[in-house]
This record gives C-alpha cells, structure tokens and sequence, in this order.
C-alpha cells in the first residue's frame, strides 16, 4: 500500500468535476499522488458527489477495502460526510489521522435457479417488487421458519447504513450504522378477509437467513433492485439474504456525524 497514492470516484456532472480539480491540486500540494484510474495499493478512496454516487462508487471498485469518504456535492448527503467547505480541514485531518474507521456490513443475495445461484451485494438495500404492477405474492422464510406469506407491492431487506433510504419512505426503523443486524420492510401490505400480511418492518439478528420464495407463476413477474439497479429475476426460485458476508470501511471525521445527518435531514 501506497500511504501518498488516493483513488477519486468522481460523476460526470459540472459541479463534481469542478470539485474534483479544486481537491486534486489540494492533494498534491500536500505530497498526494491521485489516480483516476482506480489502484489496489491506495490508501483512500475518495468519492466526489451524492449518495448515489457512493452508491456507484462502491459497486464498481467491487467492494473495496480500501477505506472510502464522500464530498458532497449533492443534495442528501448520508454517505457524503465532507461538505465542499471543508476539503483544507478533511485533508489535514485524514493527515493526522483524526477520523474513525467504520466498517458498513453489506447484504448479500443468491439468487437460486435450479440449485446454482448468482449472488449480489447491496450497501443500502434489496427491493423485491412486481415488474408490471401486479400484487406480489411471497412466501418468508426466517432461518427456515415460515414466517408469512406476504402479498403487496413488494419488500425491502435493508442494512443499517441503508435504513436511512428506501427503507425509511416506507416506514421502517433507522438503525445505527455500525449495528448487526438487518431489516425486513414491506412496501404497501395488504391485510384484508383474503391476506394477512406484517404491517411493519422486522430487525433480525446478523445471523439470520432470509429466505423469500415467490409463488410459482410469478416467477417471471418480478424484479430485484440492487441499490438503486434494476437486476431482473427470470426464473428465479427462491432468493436468500445474509448479513455481514462482505463489508467495506468508510472514514468519519465527526464522532456524532450519523445523528447530526439524521436530525439535518429529517426533522
Ligand atoms: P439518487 O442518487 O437520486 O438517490 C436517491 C435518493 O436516495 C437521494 O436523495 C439520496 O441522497 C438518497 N439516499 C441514498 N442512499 C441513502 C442513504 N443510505 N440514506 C439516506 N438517503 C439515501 O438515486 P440512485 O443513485 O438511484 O440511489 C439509489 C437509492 O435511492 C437506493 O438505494 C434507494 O435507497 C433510494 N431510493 C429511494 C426511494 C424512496 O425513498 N422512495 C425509491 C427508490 C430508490
């Protein structure tokens, strides 16, 4: 590892582009080496936008180990710590290593066809959801304990650090980012003569497996969302969910950064 060579993610829009160029000559006046091409021996990813460009960020370096931090340029700013007005402050900071390291658990999802299976992982979440606006009807399983069998527009299996998203619009829990375990949220749940489905979001353990099987002949009626990425789910039989297989590390510079985040942006 290179402590002096830092990797930018950067989106293609004019305000991040300015901002990029501005940190860039910042770093290397301070003895930084920056590539844009992404390096396995860096000592730092820095992503330069909003969420969801840490979202993109943290995809396409296939989950890194590398530590990350955000510069907001966007609008919310929940993975985006360091505002534009701080990047002298940042610098010196991570030079004098005055941040925590967190490590943020990811989810993971096979999804099984046959017996094999393709397995995904999501930083903030898994939405299930009908792909022609149909009822879903799915069957849940908690460490093989049929739990319901659900039917609505759909489910989200979020992480902590992702409770704050999808999660959230839905009505679920805030979790803090740092605690194991993961959330189960439904989207629109229908309870009526004919369903009964949980109207609330459920926090399991970080050892729990999550089974969800669709009911056959909506196998080719569904589709899995992937932190924001629309994934198709063909013929999928059944899909499993785990907890803290994977995780990545993000610096944080505020001791009190996630609460200060959610009272700025919610209340
Ligand atoms: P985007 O960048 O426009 O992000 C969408 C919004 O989600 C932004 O306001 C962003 O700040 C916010 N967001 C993302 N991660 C967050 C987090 N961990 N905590 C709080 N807010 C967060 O679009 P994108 O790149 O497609 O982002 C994908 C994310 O958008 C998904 O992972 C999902 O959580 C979120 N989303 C939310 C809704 C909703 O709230 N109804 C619907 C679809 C997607």
């Amino acid at each position: 590892m290179s402590d002096n060579l830092i990797n930018i993610y950067f989106n293609s829009d004019e305000k991040s582009m300015k901002i990029k160029n501005t940190l860039v000559q910042r770093l290397k006046d301070r003895d930084f080496y920056i590539t844009d091409d992404p390096s396995d021996s860096a000592s730092l990813n820095i992503c330069i936008g909003g969420d969801g460009s840490f979202l993109r960020a943290v995809h396409d370096s296939n989950f890194s180990q590398i530590p990350f931090v955000g510069i907001n340029t966007g609008h919310l700013g929940f993975y985006q710590e360091i505002l534009i007005s701080q990047i002298d402050s940042f610098i010196d900071n991570f030079i004098n290593k005055k941040y925590k390291l967190t490590k943020l658990s990811l989810i993971s999802a096979k999804l099984f066809k046959s017996g094999k299976f393709k397995e995904l992982f999501a930083l903030n979440e898994f939405a299930i959801k009908s792909d022609n606006s149909r009822i879903c009807h799915l069957n849940v399983y908690i460490d093989e304990y049929h739990l319901e069998r659900f039917a609505g527009d759909g489910l989200i299996v979020s992480t902590p650090s992702g409770s704050t998203a999808y999660n959230f619009s839905v009505g679920g829990s805030v979790l803090y980012q740092e605690l194991k375990g993961y959330q189960l949220s439904p989207i629109a749940p229908i309870n009526s003569k004919a369903y009964r489905s949980l109207t609330n979001s459920i926090v399991m353990p970080d050892n729990s497996v999550l089974k969800i099987v669709p009911i056959k002949g909506e196998l080719n009626n569904l589709e899995i969302i992937n932190d924001g990425v629309l994934i198709p789910l063909e013929d999928t039989d059944h899909i499993e969910f785990n907890f803290g297989l994977k995780s990545i590390n993000k610096l944080v510079f505020n001791p009190n950064w996630y609460w200060i985040n959610i009272k700025d942006k919610f209340l």
